[in-house]
C-alpha cells in the first residue's frame, strides 16, 4: 500500500505514521530524515541538499523531488511507503506523479489530518520545555507539578521561541499557502479522505485503521 500523509503541522501525522508503521509494516519515509540520510551518504542529490542546509537555506523543489526519486527507486522501496512531509507543494505533487507513473505504481490513499487553525495554536503554544534538561511539558496534556519548575531537575521550564503563538501562526500561513492547493489535487484524484483529528492520538489512529482496512 502507497499512502501520503497530509496535515499542518501539529495535527500529529508524524506520531501516525510511527503507528501505521509498526501495525501495518508499511515503511515510513519522512522527508526529513530522507533528506539527512542522503547528505550522511553523500548521494548525488545529497550532495546538492547540502549546500543549501550549510546556509541554513530551505532545500528547493528541484533538490528534494530528486532525493525522493533516489530513494524510491531503491530496493523495492516503490511497493509499499507511507509518505510524511512529501509532497508539500503542488510541483512536487506534480513530480511525484511522474515518479510513480515511470515505476508503474499509483498512490491508494491520501489521508488528511484535519485541525482547526486555533486548536493547533492552543495545542502547540501549551509545549514548554526545561531549559536544563530538556524535558518536554505541555501544560494541556503534561503540565509539572509546580509551576515553571521541572519535575526531573528543578529547572526553569520554558517556552520555546518557536512555540510561541505567533510564529505557530506564520507557520499554519505557510502551511496554508503551499500545502492546500494539494487538498483540492487529490480530491479531484478521489484519493482523498479526511481524518478529523482534533480527538487523542488514539481517537484518530482508530479512524486510520478503520480507512486502512476499508
Ligand atoms: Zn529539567
Amino acid at each position: 500500500m502507497r499512502i501520503i500523509l497530509l496535515g499542518p503541522p501539529g495535527a500529529g501525522k508524524g506520531t501516525q505514521a510511527k503507528m501505521i508503521e509498526r501495525d501495518f509494516g508499511i515503511p515510513q519515509l519522512s522527508t526529513g530524515d530522507i533528506i539527512r540520510l542522503a547528505i550522511q551518504n553523500q548521494t548525488e542529490w545529497g550532495k546538492k541538499a547540502e549546500a543549501f542546509v550549510k546556509e541554513g537555506k530551505l532545500v528547493p523543489d528541484d533538490v528534494v523531488i530528486g532525493i525522493v526519486k533516489e530513494k524510491l527507486t531503491q530496493g523495492d522501496l516503490a511497493s509499499r511507503f507511507i509518505l510524511d512531509g512529501f509532497p508539500r507543494t503542488l510541483a512536487q505533487a506534480e513530480a511525484l506523479e511522474k515518479m510513480l507513473e515511470e515505476l508503474h505504481v499509483n498512490i491508494d490513499m491520501v489521508l488528511y489530518f484535519h485541525m482547526d487553525a486555533e486548536e493547533i495554536v492552543n495545542r502547540l503554544s501549551a509545549r514548554r520545555i526545561c531549559e536544563q534538561c530538556q524535558t518536554p511539558y505541555n501544560l494541556l496534556s503534561k503540565p509539572p507539578a509546580r509551576d515553571e519548575i521541572c519535575d526531573v531537575c528543578g529547572g526553569k521550564v520554558i517556552q520555546r521561541a518557536d512555540d510561541r503563538p505567533e510564529v505557530i501562526r506564520q507557520r499554519l500561513k505557510v502551511y496554508q499557502e503551499q500545502t492546500e492547493p494539494l487538498i483540492e489535487f487529490y480530491k479531484r484524484k478521489q484519493l482523498l479522505r479526511v481524518v478529523p483529528s482534533s480527538g487523542t492520538i488514539e481517537e484518530v489512529y482508530a479512524q486510520v485503521k478503520e480507512l486502512l482496512k476499508g
